[in-house]
C-alpha cells in the first residue's frame, strides 16, 4: 500500500503541517496561527462574485479559453455546468448563465496546468503524499495513463491497451466478481454510467456505490416511502411562482448560487421564504443579481423572510410544531385549512399520524428545534394560508442517524394542504454534483429494482446478478475486511469524500488494485492497492470527437430535466480518452466473451442512448427527445397524484422526535462546505461569506460555549469524536466564535471525515451521519502530548 498523508496549505503556508493521528494525515504540529477573521458581507454574489470568477479563470483559463466556456456552459446547444446539479431556464438563458462556482468549476477542469509523465518520475508516491490536497488539485490536468506496479515508489507511463488489460487480468483472477467494486462519482455522465453498471453487472456484480450513498440516499429513501419516487417534483417556474418557500438545511449562496436566482424572482412574485438553518447563511440574507446591472449596483434584495436558527438535527421537532400549529388552525375553523379532499382521496395513514401530532407537546418541540413557541406558530399559520407551498433542503438533513425522518416529516407538512401534484408546490431535494441523479436513473445503485434488472438482461442478453450489492459504507467495510479487492472509480476522490478516513486507506491499502478515471490528481491516487492505475479522461468542458464522429453526452439535472452537454474546449491532452471509450476499453478486456457485446460500438453514444431507452423507465425515444433544445423532463408520477408507494396512496408516516443526550462536556458537530470549494476540490483557502480567510482548520463556535469551556477566539484545540465508546482524534483546529446555537458546533468537510465513525449512519438510506458528530474539545497538544490521544 502506498500511504498517503495530507495537510491542508497551500504554497503559501507550505510548512504549516497539521496535526492528527490518523494513518494519512500529517502529524506535525502548526508553529503559528494564520487564519483571519474579516468582516461577514451583508449581500452575496453581486461585483465581488463576477471579479473572483474572473480572477479565477483567467489565472487557470486564460482570456480565450475562458471566453468560449463561459459562452458555453449551460446554453442549451453548450455543455452543462460541471459542478452542481442546478437546473437551467426552461426558456430562455442568459449568455452567461453559470455563478461564481460554476466558473470555478469551469476553470478547475479548463486550467492549462499539465501533469505529464515527468512529473511522476520527479515525485514519488511518498513524495507527493506530503503535499497538500489543495497543491495537488493546482498541478493540473492528467494527460497520460499511469500505473503503479506493486512495490514500485512511483506512477510510470502506460499505454491505454497495457492499462485495460492489467486492470482486466486483475479482475480475470478474482475469487468471485463480488469481490470487485464499481465506484460512481455524480459527476459521471448517463452515457458513462449507463456503461459503467453494464461493466460491473456483465461482470457479475452490483456492488455499485456512488456518491449518492453519502447525500441523498435519505431524501431517496423518505420520498420513496411517501410518494413513490425518489425525486422532486417540482419545475423551476413552480420555484419561481410558489407562494412559501422553505429552505431547509442548505446554503444556496455557496453550494448552487443560481438558486438564488429563482428565489429572487419567486420574491418578486411575492413569495415568502423561510430559512431554517443553524447558521445564518448571507446568500439567503440578501441577493444582488449579477446578471442584473441595476440590481447590481443597487442595494440588493432580501431574500428570507424569516431566519429559524434551529439546533443541529432539530428539524422534526421544527415541523412538528408548525404541523401542530397548522393541525390546530384546523380545529379553530375547521374545513378552512386542510386539504380534506386530497387526504381522503390520495393519502394513507392519515388518522394516526394526527393522533401522534397531538401527542407532542409544545414544551418538548421548543428544547429540542431550539425555537420558541410563538415564532414556530407564526411559521404554522403562514403554511396554514400559503396557496402554494416548496420546500428545499440539502445534506443538512439527511446526514443524521434519522435523516429519512427528516424528509418524512417534511412530506407529512405539504400534505396536510395537498402541495404535491399542485401547481407550484411540492419537494425539492437540492442535489449536489451536476449528474448524481442521472446516475441513479441510469442504473447506478447497489440495489436497482427487479424490471430495471430484467429489461437489462433482455436487452443485452444476459443474466444481471440479483443479490444486493455494497453501497458505499458496505464497500468500505468489505475492503477493510478483505473481502474487496478491487476498486474501480469513475470519477470522485473516494477516499477524502467518505467517512472515517482511516478505515477507508487501510481497506483501499488491502486491495490487488485501485483504478481511477480522473481528470486531476487527488489524494485517492496516493493511497493504493498494490496496483494502480490512474486513467485520465475528458472533461465536460472539452470537445469529444470519436472515430464516429463528434459526439455529445447527456445529464439529469435536480429538477429531472434531462439534456445535452457538448463541450467546447480543445482537450487537455491527445492522449486521454472520454469517460465511454474508457469504460468501454475496460469492459471489451474483461467481459468481452461474455454475450458477444462490441463494447466498441458504444464509442457512437447514440447506441448507448438506444439501447438505455429499452431499458430505464421513461426514457423511450431517448436519442429523439434528448435532441430538443433543453431537454426533457424524466417522468415524475407523483406529479399526477399517482402515486408508487407500498399502499398505492402517499403515506402519513409518524415520526417521533429523538433527543439527543449529550454529556456536559460535549458538543454536536456538523461539517460544512466553504465558499472556496466543491466537494472535495478545495479552489482556496478563504470562505468570504463566513469571514474565514487562510485556513480551513477551523471550529465554529457559539461564544458562550467557548467561554464557558474556558477557550479564546483563535485558540487551537483537538477535536475528539464518540461514538458506542470509540475515540477519534483531529489535531489543531482555531476556534471561531460564531452565530451558532448552544452546544452546536461547524467545521469544514472533507478535514473533519477522519471523526466520522463508519457505524454513524441514516436508518435505513445508511447515509453517514456527517452533520450529527457528538464531540468533545480539548486545547491542543503540544510537543510530546502531539501524539495521538489514547
Ligand atoms: S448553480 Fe451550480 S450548475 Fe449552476 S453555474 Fe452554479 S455551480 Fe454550476
Amino acid at each position: 500500500m502506498a500511504t498517503g498523508r495530507k495537510d491542508e496549505g497551500s504554497a503559501s503556508d507550505a510548512g504549516r503541517a497539521r496535526g492528527s493521528d490518523h494513518g494519512v494525515v500529517s502529524d506535525q504540529i502548526p508553529e503559528a496561527i494564520e487564519v483571519q477573521i474579516t468582516a461577514i458581507p451583508k449581500v452575496a454574489t453581486g461585483i465581488p462574485a463576477i471579479l473572483h470568477s474572473l480572477a479565477y479563470g483567467l489565472s487557470e483559463m486564460g482570456p480565450r479559453r475562458m471566453t468560449r466556456a463561459w459562452l458555453a456552459v449551460n446554453q442549451k446547444a453548450g455543455f452543462d455546468c460541471p459542478s452542481c446539479a442546478w437546473a437551467d431556464p426552461d426558456g430562455n438563458r442568459h449568455p452567461f448563465e453559470f455563478c461564481e462556482n460554476g466558473a470555478k468549476a469551469m476553470a478547475d477542469e479548463a486550467t492549462t496546468s499539465r501533469i505529464t509523465p515527468e512529473f511522476f518520475a520527479r515525485y514519488s508516491i511518498a513524495e507527493l503524499s506530503e503535499k497538500s490536497d489543495y497543491w495537488l488539485n493546482r498541478q493540473g490536468r492528467l494527460t497520460s495513463p499511469m500505473i503503479l506496479r506493486p512495490g514500485n515508489t512511483h506512477y510510470t507511463p502506460s499505454s491505454w491497451e497495457d492499462a485495460f488489460q492489467t486492470i482486466a487480468m486483475e479482475l480475470k483472477q478474482l475469487g468471485s466478481p463480488d469481490e470487485a467494486v464499481f465506484y460512481t462519482s455524480g459527476k459521471a455522465t448517463n452515457e458513462a454510467a449507463f456503461l459503467f453498471q453494464l461493466l460491473a453487472r456483465s461482470y457479475g456484480t452490483n456492488n455499485l456505490p456512488d456518491c449518492s450513498n453519502m447525500c441523498h440516499e435519505s431524501s431517496g429513501w423518505g420520498l420513496q416511502q411517501t410518494l413513490g419516487v425518489g425525486k422532486s417534483t417540482v419545475t423551476l417556474g413552480d420555484l419561481e411562482h410558489a407562494a412559501l418557500i422553505f429552505s431547509i438545511g442548505q446554503n444556496p449562496g455557496t453550494n448552487h448560487p443560481r438558486m438564488l436566482t429563482s428565489l429572487l424572482a419567486a420574491k418578486r412574485n411575492g413569495a415568502t421564504i423561510i430559512d431554517v438553518n443553524p447558521l445564518p447563511e448571507v446568500g439567503l440574507l440578501r441577493f444582488k443579481h449579477p446578471q442584473e446591472p441595476t440590481h447590481l449596483l443597487g442595494a440588493g434584495t432580501r431574500l428570507s423572510d424569516r431566519l429559524l436558527q434551529v439546533r443541529i438535527n432539530g428539524d422534526v421537532a421544527l415541523l412538528k410544531g408548525i404541523i401542530k400549529a397548522v393541525l390546530e388552525a384546523e380545529e379553530r375553523s375547521p374545513g378552512t385549512v386542510l386539504d380534506r379532499d386530497f387526504i381522503r382521496d390520495h393519502t394513507s395513514g392519515y388518522d394516526q399520524f394526527r393522533e401522534h401530532v397531538k401527542t407532542v407537546e409544545w414544551r418538548q418541540i421548543e428544547e429540542e428545534s431550539g425555537i420558541a413557541r410563538d415564532r414556530i406558530v407564526e411559521i404554522g399559520e403562514m403554511a396554514s394560508k400559503a396557496h402554494s407551498t416548496i420546500i428545499c433542503w440539502a445534506m443538512g438533513l439527511t446526514q443524521h442517524r434519522n435523516g429519512v425522518e427528516n424528509i418524512r416529516e417534511i412530506v407529512n407538512l405539504l400534505f396536510l394542504r395537498g402541495n404535491i401534484g399542485k401547481a407550484n408546490s411540492g419537494v425539492l431535494c437540492v442535489r449536489g454534483h451536476s449528474n448524481v441523479q442521472g446516475d441513479r436513473t441510469m442504473g447506478i445503485w447497489e440495489q436497482m429494482d427487479g424490471g430495471f434488472l430484467d429489461r437489462l438482461g433482455a436487452e443485452f442478453k444476459f443474466d444481471p446478478p440479483r443479490r444486493k450489492g455494497y453501497d458505499t459504507v458496505e464497500a468500505i467495510r468489505a475492503m477493510d475486511a478483505g473481502k474487496v479487492k478491487a476498486f474501480i472509480s469513475l470519477g470522485g476522490n473516494f477516499l477524502s469524500a467518505t467517512p472515517d478516513t482511516d478505515v477507508v486507506a487501510r481497506g483501499l491499502g488491502k486491495c490487488s488494485l485501485t483504478a481511477f478515471i480522473s481528470t486531476k490528481l487527488n489524494r485517492n491516487h496516493l493511497v493504493t492497492g498494490a496496483t494502480s492505475v490512474i486513467l485520465p479522461c475528458l472533461g465536460r468542458t472539452e470537445i469529444d470527437e470519436q472515430a464516429t464522429g463528434p459526439q455529445f453526452t447527456t445529464v439529469e439535472d435536480t429538477l429531472g430535466v434531462v439534456s445535452s452537454s457538448r463541450g467546447v474546449l480543445t482537450p487537455a491532452s491527445e492522449h486521454i480518452k472520454s469517460e465511454v471509450a474508457i469504460v468501454a476499453g475496460i469492459a471489451a478486456a474483461t467481459v468481452s466473451g461474455k454475450g458477444n457485446l462490441d463494447w466498441m460500438k458504444f464509442l457512437d453514444y447514440d447506441q448507448i442512448r438506444d439501447r438505455a431507452s429499452r431499458v430505464v423507465a421513461g426514457f423511450e425515444k431517448f436519442n429523439e427527445r434528448v435532441r430538443a433544445p433543453g431537454g426533457f423532463y424524466a417522468p415524475v408520477a407523483a406529479k399526477q397524484r399517482q402515486f408508487d408507494t407500498d399502499t398505492g396512496k402517499a403515506n402519513f408516516t409518524v415520526n417521533p422526535i429523538r433527543p439527543l443526550q449529550l454529556a456536559a462536556d460535549q458538543y454536536l458537530m456538523m461539517t460544512i462546505r466553504s465558499h472556496d470549494q466543491f466537494n472535495t476540490t478545495i479552489y482556496g483557502l478563504d470562505d468570504r461569506y463566513r469571514g474565514i480567510r487562510g485556513g480551513r482548520r477551523v471550529i465554529f463556535m457559539n461564544r458562550e460555549d467557548i467561554a464557558e469551556a474556558g477557550l479564546k477566539d483563535r485558540q487551537l484545540v483537538d477535536l475528539i469524536s464518540h461514538f458506542q465508546g470509540e475515540r477519534r482524534t483531529i489535531r489543531d483546529f482555531s476556534v471561531i466564535p460564531y452565530e451558532i446555537p448552544r452546544r452546536c458546533t461547524a467545521t469544514y468537510y472533507p478535514e473533519t471525515n477522519p471523526l466520522v465513525a463508519l457505524g454513524s449512519v441514516a436508518e435505513i438510506s445508511n447515509t453517514p451521519a456527517s452533520k450529527s458528530i457528538v464531540i468533545s474539545i480539548e486545547p491542543a497538544h503540544r510537543g510530546e502530548g502531539a501524539r495521538p490521544l489514547p
